[in-house]
């Protein structure tokens, strides 16, 4: 529940990049007073990922869309990351349309000095993408680590993204074009913010540069031991409680909140979530002393590589006038996981995501002998931790005719899964924002979802509000209320009429990027420091 407090914050945090921009809006240049000309805003966006080039999870997708929706709105959008092993075998070596521009740049980390490359691509048609060579660092199988928790993250991750983090500079040199913004995304980019504050400004070059950090996940921050901080070559105020310093550990992730102009996440509801003891990771103190320069920003979706009257990876297009090939959907994705098609009228619920107790796979495996029960069925796709891959395994083997599961990342499949199935299953213990419940929407499959972050910003629920809802949600996280909920779904299922009503009102939503687009480009205008 959203308290009065908190929705004062948020309409304060409005309020306020309003009133910036109206002050922006008055700056007048020397002559009559005429508003001064402003440039085109400038930002390079620091990531780790990004699609079409590498992809873990949601980040991936935001930066694969948010550069092109503003790139619409006027604005010159350029994107740095790390040339990983996958970018060059497919971009390389496939395409060939990798660009050096910089070669045997020496970049100090420690008492290394590390000799790197930078390399550029153009995509969609016009949003350069420069990436970071160094073989080293990049050229592994993962991008941080082996995804199963048992085996853990790389252990030179701090040298890795400090080395990414401090070629930024290298960058906008080489390449002469110095942005009003850096837009950073997660802990891996954010030491560009203390980088800037504390080397950067002092060259002219960069005294206008703005920061604006956005936090995809609160979970992951990147905390390293505190020995780690020498190898920034920050100043000691940095290692500070008002800096990065945390319990004694480098928290890469606080020096973005810290130092950055302003901080955004990917929801409202997030937004508001973080700023609590229960959801803030040990980070909630320090973002409710920010809470005056942040803001939730809904992630969009790509509307166009995820429509259901286009989309290449499916059997049949359908639409919100006719849902037939939707039918033509389930019964290919039975037939490509082995299902029987007697599961044709049978409620087929699906799930997709990272294989952690996070997206609540445990919850999906407690209840799902209760839905094989409710003649209902289930479909996996995901790659994360093996004790959850196992339980999966043995589900899948003691109830062959009902369960099928994908242990791998799976693009296509993904798509096939969002057309085919009825119901997605999203009992995220916390969510950010989550993509696959506004993929479902738009797909006519109806999600059944935990009410947090993005997934309570996104469902409205049919139970609460039968007429528009477009999903259900359960409130108090648990088996129970989840297979309440689900069960509920189930009935309504039955119903086709109001079944049929249910998904048109989800695929009526709309959440292209235009709308938060905007969003983005009123946090840039507010920070935004010179012409
Ligand atoms: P998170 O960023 O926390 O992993 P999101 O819902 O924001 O979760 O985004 C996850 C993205 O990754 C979605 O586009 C989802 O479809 C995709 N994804 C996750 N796991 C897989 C998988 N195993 N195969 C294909 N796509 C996947």
């Amino acid at each position: 529940m959203i308290t009065p407090l908190l929705s004062f914050f948020r309409f304060y945090c409005v309020l306020e990049i309003k009133n910036r921009k109206e002050k922006n809006s008055e700056m007048k240049g020397f002559e009559g007073g005429a508003p001064m000309k402003k440039d085109p805003l400038k930002v390079l966006m620091c990531a780790s990922e990004m699609l079409p080039f590498a992809k873990t999870g949601g980040l991936a997708d935001v930066m694969g869309s948010l550069p092109k929706a503003l790139r619409k709105l006027g604005c010159e959008v350029k994107v740095f990351m790390p040339l990983y092993r996958e970018v060059k075998s497919q971009w390389f070596e496939q395409y060939r349309n990798l660009e050096m521009i910089a070669d045997k740049i020496f970049i100090p980390v420690g008492i290394h000095h590390f000799t790197v490359y930078l390399w550029r691509t153009v995509v969609d048609p016009d949003i350069e993408v420069y990436f970071l060579e160094k073989d080293e660092f990049f050229d592994r199988s993962y991008l941080y680590g082996n995804p199963d928790p048992q085996r853990g993250d790389y252990e030179d991750n701090a040298e890795r993204f400090i080395l990414f983090c401090r070629a930024v500079y290298a960058l906008c040199v080489h390449t002469d074009w110095f942005p009003h913004i850096f837009h950073i995304h997660d802990w891996q980019a954010s030491l560009v913010a203390p980088y800037l504050v504390h080397h950067w400004r002092s060259d002219p070059r960069f005294v206008s540069t703005a920061c604006i950090l956005t936090i995809h996940n609160l979970a992951f921050q990147g905390i390293f031991p505190g020995t780690f901080f020498s190898l920034t070559h920050l100043p000691p105020q940095v290692f500070t409680m008002e800096g990065m310093e945390y319990w004694g550990q480098c928290n890469f992730l606080k020096s973005g909140i810290v130092y950055s102009d302003f901080v955004t996440t990917v929801s409202p509801r997030y937004a508001e979530q973080i700023q609590t003891a229960e959801h803030g990771y040990g980070l909630d103190g320090v973002l409710r002393n920010r809470r005056d320069r942040l803001v939730g920003i809904l992630n969009g979706i790509d509307a166009d590589l995820w429509n259901p009257a286009t989309d290449p990876f499916i059997a049949a297009h359908y639409s919100i006038d006719n849902l037939e090939g939707k039918m033509v959907c389930k019964k290919d994705l039975l037939q490509t996981l082995g299902l029987p098609l007697e599961l044709m009228d049978a409620p087929l619920c699906a799930t997709i995501g990272r294989l952690t107790r996070q997206k609540g796979y445990d919850l999906i495996y407690e209840i799902a002998p209760l839905l094989f029960k409710h003649n209902g069925a289930l479909v996996i796709l995901g790659k994360g931790e093996r004790e959850l891959m196992e339980l999966f395994i043995r589900l899948k083997q003691d109830y062959p005719t009902r369960c099928a599961a994908v242990f791998d990342f799976d693009e296509p499949l993904s798509h096939k899964i969002e057309a085919g199935a009825d119901i997605f299953l999203m009992p995220s213990r916390f969510e950010p924002c989550g993509l696959n419940q506004m993929y479902s929407l738009r797909y006519g499959t109806v999600p059944v979802v935990h009410a947090t972050g993005g997934l309570d910003d996104t469902v409205e629920d049919v139970l609460l509000h039968p007429e528009g809802g477009t999903g259900f949600k359960f409130y108090a996280y648990g088996v129970e209320s989840f297979w309440e909920v689900l069960k509920e779904a189930l009935k309504l299922y039955e119903n086709k009429t109001l079944w049929r009503k249910i998904q048109i009102s989800g695929m009526k939503k709309d959440y292209s990027w235009d709308r938060s687009a905007k969003a983005y480009l009123e946090v840039y205008e507010a920070v935004r420091r010179g012409p």
